[in-house]
């Protein structure tokens, strides 16, 4: 008996406080805004916007404040007011709304903080960070150029893999791009192909296979590489 009593207790503790949410949730004024025709960057706006409020469904009126002072009502859903920037001062303004419901009860909404400011700025903000962007791409172009291959660096243009042999070339200025893609004579193989540039993974696994292909015809002729090395060393000594 005891027991279920201290059960029964539990169970109220863990039930009181999502009832309490609920209420409160379904008390909630909700404030949003909108913009209609003008800039807006983070907190600083310029334009025409408009308040729009939610709440419960026995909201009655609303009215819509700007630094704690009403400018405007509404007494119909949707709750909304629109508003110019150019009306109010240039600076940080507080927007909120307040609800009155059916049965007398006043909902206070959250509050949005808005810099206003000339359109200018506005542009002169958003030029800003279009160059930014740019800035941050060419950035990582330069850092992480399709042209850098682990071994090989194939400039600006990048790399090609010669569909043929296997090999990676270089892509340069004057090889032409009909479609998407570049026409280049292999300097391995010497035949002509068409190709689009290759991604550092795929020169990368080109390098290795090119490398392995020398290695293996390096060992294959061992008398031949012999005789360079000896010839390199009499060129050395006769220096
Ligand atoms: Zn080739």
């Amino acid at each position: 008996m005891k027991q279920r009593l201290i059960l029964a207790g539990l169970w109220l503790l863990l039930l009181l406080p999502a009832a309490a949410l609920a209420q409160a949730e379904s008390d909630a004024l909700v404030l949003r805004l909108s913009r209609d025709v003008g800039g807006a960057l983070g907190a600083s706006i310029q334009g025409r916007f408009s308040y729009r409020v939610t709440g419960p469904a026995d909201l009655v009126r609303v009215e819509f404040l700007m630094d704690g002072a009403v400018i405007a009502a509404d007494s119909a859903p949707p709750f909304a007011f629109r508003f110019d920037t150019a009306d109010f001062s240039l600076g940080t303004h507080r927007l909120s709304a307040r609800g009155y419901t059916a049965d007398g009860r006043l909902l206070q909404s959250n509050e949005l903080t808005r810099q206003f400011v000339p359109a200018w700025r506005v542009y002169a903000l958003t030029g800003g960070v279009v160059l930014l962007v740019v800035l941050v791409q060419v950035v990582t172009y330069l850092t992480t150029r399709p042209g850098k291959g682990p071994g090989r660096d194939y400039g600006l243009l990048g790399g090609v893999v010669c569909p043929y042999c296997g090999h990676p070339a270089r892509i340069r200025w004057w090889n032409l791009t009909p479609v998407a893609g570049r026409l280049l004579r292999c300097p391995h193989c010497r035949r002509w192909h068409f190709s689009r540039r290759a991604t550092p993974a795929m020169l990368a696994s080109a390098e290795a296979f090119a490398a392995e292909l020398a290695a293996e015809a390096a060992a294959a002729r061992p008398e031949a590489a012999a005789d360079r090395q000896r010839q390199l060393d009499g060129s050395r000594y006769d220096r």
